[in-house]
């Protein structure tokens, strides 16, 4: 997986290839997907949801330009793979699941493979996580109409954030970086995750398509 499909993609960061190489992506989907877990698509997790693409896994770790140092929020932990990611990536991982059955098993996977260094909270992730507040960096996982306002107010002062804004059948990954309380948009990919539901992304997830297996795909 990391050589012959992320390294040629264009991700470089040799932090964010090493910790894709190690985490074994297999035990966050059901055994029954176990044997594809290295294509690089997306995958179903129940509840309606995905597992991201391992490429876009990557790019948005890259794009947050983690050292080792950082307290990161991820919104939308799904099946915990991302953040097992960014554990390795970062010195905390705060992570919030509005579906409780993903939480649960999330964090049950992080205790089989364990994972210390996050912790996951069951909870409408547009409102961020304020009492952590504020992070070095900020990952949503789930595409929205645009970047969450508590998101923006809880990043540092050059804090980075990465998250797919657009409509609900296709998004634009965007880096947003916060200097001198500005804020600085680049555009890294088009995408399509799955809706984010709460009180500042979509109202209801009416509309999402039947087969969730085909999101979160880069074009
Ligand atoms: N990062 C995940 C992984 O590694 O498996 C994949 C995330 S999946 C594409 C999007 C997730 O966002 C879903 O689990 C969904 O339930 C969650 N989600 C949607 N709206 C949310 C919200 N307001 N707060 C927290 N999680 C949300």
């Amino acid at each position: 997986m990391v050589e012959e499909q992320l390294a040629p993609r264009g991700i470089t960061d040799p932090r964010v290839l090493d910790a894709m190489g190690a985490v074994p992506r297999h035990l966050f989907v059901e055994s029954a997907l176990a044997d594809r877990a290295y294509e690089d698509r997306a995958l179903p997790i129940g509840e309606r949801q995905t597992i991201s693409q391992p490429y876009i896994v990557a790019l948005m770790s890259q794009a947050l330009g983690l050292t080792g140092a950082e307290r990161v929020l991820e919104v939308g932990t799904g099946s915990g793979y991302q953040a097992a990611i960014l554990a390795r990536l970062a010195a905390r991982v705060f992570t919030v699941e509005r579906v409780k059955g993903l939480a649960d098993r999330a964090r049950a996977t992080f205790d089989r493979l364990k994972v210390y260094d996050v912790v996951i909270k069951h909870f409408d992730g547009t409102f961020g996580w304020p009492e952590e507040a504020p992070f070095d960096a900020i990952m949503v996982t789930a595409g929205s109409p645009a970047v969450p306002e508590p998101l923006i107010a809880q990043l540092k002062e050059g804090g980075r954030l990465v998250a797919p804004v657009g409509d609900r059948n296709g998004q634009r990954l965007q880096r947003v970086v916060k200097r001198g309380g500005a804020l600085h948009v680049m555009p890294l990919t088009d995408c399509a995750f799955v809706p984010l539901i709460g009180s500042y992304g979509w109202r209801t997830d009416r509309g999402t398509p039947p087969d969730p297996a085909v999101r979160d795909a880069a074009r």
